[in-house]
């Protein structure tokens, strides 16, 4: 959300600046209004533009925003309060008539010149449009039972949306701001989501980074669950903890999954498939030896080595898939394993699916510690059942968390109690909607 925070205050910032350089010539709850309508609107579509370009998944950025699981739910929160600014910017419009039911509208001054002032109509009638259709994408987002295959697609054409809203941004602002930093943050914002806008409508988000692969392995370790290892190119290179992008299916598209297998350097993969949901449940039976497939990635930056000497990893049901890969990476060097207590939360032994291949693992591990939790014995994992506590310098051990969204509240909470900094909590999200 710092990402979001960032855009807002360099908009504030260029705004301010803005009415400092070319102040308005009197101050009233007209010139107000149409200050709002302006500042909503710049903010709407700058917040728009960052989410264009977040889309496109560019690599760069992951590090500094902390992977990209995190950087969609950037991408979702910009989301809906960018919506909500266009819909504030579209409804102070709309609200003059009725202010002026109980303010009267001062004599028409000369009107404020734009750009573009030949488009002045059209821009206004498309901006609306696009309001109501931004208006439904926030009902179909925030309402999670729509399913998401339709959702996606639905997603997928607000990039001519947004390529509507460049326009009308572009020839309603007024031509006064062009010469003025305001002016040149909604250039860069146009011209870089308009690039991004351009990639994804034409099917080239993680070309790059795709490659095409064959199923060479498919095991079923326990009930709704698949684990499927795949053959990629010999450049294919991952680090522990990472996720990507598995197509089986062209029609159905992409779906993203931790990638449970360490990298041993010869192209092949590892994902470790609950079913979750119609698509997952369909593929247990769906995929054999031989089926081709598409990985896009890898992508994340879920690594314990940026944590420190002390450290707690809990996994709850499958989010145990990238501590797998963790444990597997640090066979080959158990002595770069820091001093670790893993718990793996499930509801009952029959569950506990990956409990044995855990126990190998750690055998090899010393520093490890594996402790297996049945949430229907023994309740929740809560904060106090870690023990955890800073060290002699006051230092917390780093956690690192991936599981139900429900278990990392309570945990957040229970440790935020005690003490803990919130930024020893590591999370890798399982949902990007
Ligand atoms: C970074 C990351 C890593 C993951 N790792 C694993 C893993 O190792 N093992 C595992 O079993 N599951 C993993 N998941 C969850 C997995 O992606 C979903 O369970 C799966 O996509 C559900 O698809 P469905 O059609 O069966 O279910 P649905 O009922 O259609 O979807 C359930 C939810 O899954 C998400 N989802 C569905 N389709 C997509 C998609 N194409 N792209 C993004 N999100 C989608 C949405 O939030 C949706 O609400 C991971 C998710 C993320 C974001």
């Amino acid at each position: 959300m710092k990402f979001v925070w960032i855009i807002l205050a360099a908009v504030l910032a260029a705004f301010g600046l803005a009415l400092v350089l070319d102040p308005p010539a009197t101050f009233d709850v007209w010139v107000l209004r149409k200050q709002a309508i302006l500042l909503s609107g710049v903010a709407a579509f700058a917040l728009m533009s960052a989410i264009m370009l977040l889309a496109v998944r560019p690599v760069w950025l992951e590090r500094p925003l902390g992977g990209l699981d995190r950087m969609y739910r950037a991408h979702k929160w910009a989301g809906i309060l960018a919506i909500v600014l266009s819909l504030l910017h579209y409804l102070l419009e709309l609200g003059g008539p009725l202010l002026a039911e109980f303010v009267a509208k001062p004599a028409k001054g000369p009107r404020v010149e734009t750009f573009l002032d030949v488009f002045r109509g059209s821009a206004k009638e498309l901006g609306e449009w696009s309001a109501w259709l931004l208006a439904a994408m926030l009902v179909l987002t925030l309402w999670q039972r729509f399913p998401y295959h339709l959702w996606r697609y639905v997603h997928k054409a607000l990039a001519l949306v947004y390529l509507v809203l460049a326009f009308h941004g572009v020839v309603l602002a007024p031509a006064g701001y062009w010469t003025q930093p305001l002016g040149w943050l909604l250039a860069l914002c146009a011209a870089v989501g308009s690039v991004c806008a351009l990639i994804a409508l034409s099917g080239r988000i993680g070309r790059r980074r795709a490659y095409r692969g064959v199923v060479v392995a498919v095991a079923r370790p326990g009930e709704r669950m698949l684990e499927v290892t795949c053959r990629l190119g010999r450049n294919w290179r991952h680090k522990a903890g990472q996720f990507a992008f598995l197509t089986c299916d062209r029609l159905e598209g992409q779906h993203p999954f931790s990638i449970s297998s360490a990298d041993r350097g010869n192209g092949e993969v590892r994902f470790s498939i609950k079913a979750l949901g119609d698509y997952t449940r369909r593929l247990q039976d769906a995929l054999a030896v031989g089926d081709a497939v598409k990985v896009e990635g890898p992508y994340g930056c879920f690594d314990f080595r940026r944590g420190g000497e002390r450290q707690v990893w809990i996994a709850g049901g499958i989010g145990i898939t990238p501590f797998l890969a963790w444990l597997e990476a640090l066979q080959q060097h158990p002595a770069d394993a820091p001093e670790v207590e893993l718990h793996y939360c499930v509801r009952s032994p029959a569950d506990a699916i990956y409990a044995g291949r855990l126990r190998e693992l750690c055998d090899g591990l010393p520093s490890v510690a594996l402790k297996v939790h049945y949430s229907a014995e023994e309740g929740y994992l809560r904060g106090d059942d870690l023990g955890m506590a800073p060290d002699a310098d006051g230092r917390w051990p780093s956690l690192w968390f991936c599981g139900p969204q429900g278990l990392a509240d309570l945990l957040r909470r229970d440790l935020g109690r005690r003490g803990m900094p919130a930024r020893n909590f590591h999370q890798e999200a399982f949902r990007m909607r």
